[in-house]
């Protein structure tokens, strides 16, 4: 199988889907890819980057909200609102 020019869906650049790269396409069954080894590689950098979010329930007005960080048990969770409240207040005094 020779190299395969493939425009990029997404970036619009032509890339080589290479000899090799075909035969290991076809071994596992995948379908020819349809983005660059950059776009693909980014958007795999993406999903790893994604923050993890925390299901929260606010203790000072019970709203439910959702955090980056993972709550520790026993200590109070504040929703964004309070807890920028409560930053400026801190920061008045
Ligand atoms: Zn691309
Ligand atoms: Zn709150």
């Amino acid at each position: 199988m020779p190299d395969v020019e493939i425009t990029c869906v997404q970036c619009r650049e032509v890339f080589i889907f290479t000899e090799k790269e075909q035969e290991q396409f076809y071994q596992r069954n995948m379908m020819t890819p349809q983005r660059c080894l950059r776009c693909r590689s980014k958007k795999a950098a993406q999903r790893a980057d994604a923050p993890t979010k925390y299901e929260i329930i606010c203790d000072n007005c019970g709203k439910h909200d959702s955090v980056p960080f993972q709550p520790k048990t026993g200590r109070s969770v504040l929703c964004r609102d309070c807890y920028e409240a409560g930053r400026s207040r801190a920061r008045s005094v």
